[in-house]
């Protein structure tokens, strides 16, 4: 929609704001793009639906690249173990992304035993989505955890079965030429509308029981993957906003 720059409310005799070539409260500023929000928990106006609920198009098998393995009916996708990951065709850098999961109502396991996947954003970074409604594990481990580093901030996890909503903000590493790291990955989760990770810088891309660093550079962007770890977990209204830069 084409912005109105009818200067009716605001000031130039104003100083410029610092790094900016806008004066302070600038009538001339660029106005926010307009981007109608979502009906009950739909997508926004501007948003890329990964999935809808039926059309599985845009994911592929991580491993082969084929069509997904997982089964998609009434309304959801859901895990099939042995599978394997399921990955986005599409490459995304920053981003906000939002998701629905119900880990299995019929309880199994315990531990990372118990409705395990995780959501990677660029293959590389998870953030770990398990039940953990009365179920121990390990804090770094935990659901909404940046898996093997930083545990939540709460635990906010619904019953077994509850459709539960993620909703992250994602701002992809850089590097510079020479490879030497100019800004790390850094995570702001909520869960359930609560939330569970604040601009949380990653240490490197996320691992099982080792540390990580940054020293080999990636591309700032990749695939957003889902994790099949065994557990039968359900997925619904998956749609990623790109950032700018
Ligand atoms: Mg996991």
């Amino acid at each position: 929609m084409e912005q109105k720059r009818v200067a009716v409310d605001g000031y130039t005799d104003t100083p410029l704001v610092p790094g900016s070539e806008w004066h302070v409260h600038d009538p001339y500023r660029p106005q926010p793009p307009v981007v109608t929000p979502g009906v009950a928990g739909g997508p926004p106006s501007d948003a890329v639906v990964l999935f809808d609920g039926a059309d599985a198009s845009a994911w592929m098998s991580a491993k082969t690249g084929d069509p997904i393995g997982w089964k998609v009916e009434a309304g959801h996708m859901e895990v099939v173990r042995g599978t394997g990951n399921i990955r986005t065709r599409a490459h995304f850098s920053d981003c906000q992304l939002h998701l629905e999961f119900a880990t299995p109502a019929e309880v199994v396991g315990q531990g990372q035993g118990r409705g395990n996947s995780g959501v990677f954003l660029l293959g590389l970074y998870e953030v770990q989505l398990l039940d953990n409604y009365d179920n121990y594990t390990y804090a770094d481990g935990t659901c909404g955890a940046v898996y093997g580093q930083f545990p939540p901030l709460a635990n906010a996890c619904r019953r077994p079965g509850e459709w539960q909503t993620y909703d992250i903000v994602f701002l992809a590493p850089r590097w510079d030429a020479e490879g030497k790291l100019v800004r790390p990955a850094q995570l702001t989760v909520f869960l359930n509308n609560v939330l569970v990770q604040h601009c949380q810088a990653a240490q490197g891309p996320t691992n099982h029981r080792v540390t990580s660093n940054y020293n080999t550079p990636h591309p700032p962007e990749g695939p957003l993957e889902l994790q099949d770890h065994g557990d039968p977990i359900r997925f619904r209204n998956i749609w990623i906003r790109p950032l700018a830069a």
